[in-house]
């Protein structure tokens, strides 16, 4: 946005509005705030340059049908509210009344399309759409980073016929991310947890490369343990890679290539105790189940599969679900002797008191630290939150899957033009 001239121009404005949403009496109004405050400075700016502002967002999954649940009338309503002035709310996103409104639009003012999803051609990334909704502008404003890693007409077709340039938000978050891959400061630690391996593989390969340790938690953690030969009995254990490319592979194997290739020590602890590249838990809490977990259990794996056993008390039927607190300060010690610190995925269970003090001890050993520190996922920021150090971060990024792909070397189809055309 700094680069280009702007004054005057009918500006369509990518934003990413799909934001929770309560109920209030007889109407539904927003819950979470956060993505629609961070647009502000950007629509400010825009305002202040007399622009003529198209706002275009998206919200849910509502499959190119038209779903009332998933209008932008609270959005809208909101961002009146937050601005001070009016918001022009249209019920499409293209047509007459669209052609007819962007025709009328007063330099500073602002019209908001419908949800852009409820378009067929939108997911499909459809040609004319794209054309469409570029017609009614001189420019992109694109300030959605969240939405960026989606090749969708709204996203990354409208490229094809309108010059795009980053707003403030995503510009913001592009800075933060770049800062975890782009010469960071050292030692860098990567911490990833949370459920699902699929969801942060290519992180973990992409970051083990640029990290000097990455530290693994959650279920993401039982494939490691169980590549090393370790028993994880009923533990949470996504394995079977549903790639239809990559059949005949788990992602036991992955983790296991993993931990080969990266083998061979980097960061010193302390100056002295050499790292492993990738570590996972020597100690883990264990309960019976997620829902029902019993008496926490913490069993020691350094000890071998005997003396597991043995801590088991004969039950197999146990699942891993925290870090144990051996772990938990190993981990610590290491995030304290960081640079930077790039964390993604909860520890544990954290939504019980009994599994969530690795995450806890991950979160509060960030506050704690002096290194450069970024939290993302959805999950990762409720535990914080929970926890109230949010405020102790250096950047929180709420983008989820599109953090997530940057950060695993991914070209972003919502990022690229603007690199090519600056
Ligand atoms: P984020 O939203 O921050 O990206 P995820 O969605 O990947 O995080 O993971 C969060 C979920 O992972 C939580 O619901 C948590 O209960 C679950 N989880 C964490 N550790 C385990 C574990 N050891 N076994 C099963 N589930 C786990
Ligand atoms: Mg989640």
């Amino acid at each position: 946005m700094h680069d280009v001239e702007l004054a005057g121009k009918r500006v369509l404005l990518q934003v990413d509005y799909n934001v929770p949403l309560k109920k209030s009496g007889d109407r539904w109004i927003v819950a979470d705030d956060t993505r629609i405050v961070a647009s502000i400075p950007t629509i400010k700016k825009l305002v202040a340059q007399r622009c003529k502002i198209i706002i275009l967002s998206k919200a849910g999954r509502p499959d190119g049908a038209v779903d009332d649940a998933l209008r932008l009338d609270p959005q809208a309503k909101l961002l009146e509210k937050l601005l001070d002035m009016p918001v022009q709310k249209l019920d499409v996103a293209v047509g007459d009344e669209v052609q007819a409104a962007a025709q009328q639009l007063q330099p500073g003012a602002i019209l908001m399309l419908e949800n852009a999803r409820f378009e067929p051609g939108e997911t499909h990334n459809d040609a004319r759409l794209a054309k469409y909704w570029a017609s009614l502008a001189d420019l992109i404003v694109n300030d959605a980073f969240s939405t960026s890693h989606r090749a969708h007409a709204s996203v990354s077709g409208v490229a094809e016929y309108l010059p795009m340039v980053a707003g403030l938000q995503l510009q913001k978050e592009v800075e933060m991310l770049s800062k975890l891959v782009v010469e960071p400061k050292r030692p860098f630690v990567t911490i990833v947890g949370g459920a699902k391996i699929s969801d942060k593989v290519e992180v973990i390969r992409n970051l083990s490369a640029v990290a000097d340790v990455v530290l693994v938690g959650g279920g993401v953690a039982n494939n490691f343990l169980k590549a090393e030969g370790i028993d994880v009995f009923h533990s949470y254990l996504e394995d079977q890679i549903v790639d239809e490319r990559k059949k005949g592979h788990s992602f036991v194997a992955v983790a296991d290539d993993l931990l080969e290739a990266t083998k061979n020590e980097k960061m010193m602890l302390n100056g002295y105790i050499p790292l492993p590249r990738i570590i996972y838990p020597s100690d883990v809490v264990a309960g019976k189940s997620i829902e029902r977990p019993g008496a926490p259990r913490v069993i020691d794996l350094t000890q071998g599969q005997a003396a597991v056993d043995a801590a088991m008390g004969g039950h197999d039927e146990y699942m891993y679900l925290d870090i144990g607190p051996h772990t938990q300060r190993l981990y610590r010690d290491i995030i304290l002797e960081a640079g930077t610190v790039f964390w993604n995925g909860p520890m544990g269970v954290y939504e019980q008191s009994a599994f969530a003090s690795g995450t806890r001890a991950v979160a509060e050993a960030m506050a704690a630290s002096k290194a450069f520190t970024v939290v993302g996922g959805g999950d990762t920021i409720g535990a914080i939150n929970a926890f109230n150090v949010s405020d102790q971060f250096d950047f929180v990024s709420t983008a989820g899957g599109a953090s997530l792909e940057f950060l695993s070397g991914a070209q972003l189809p919502g990022i690229t033009p603007m690199l090519v055309k600056t």
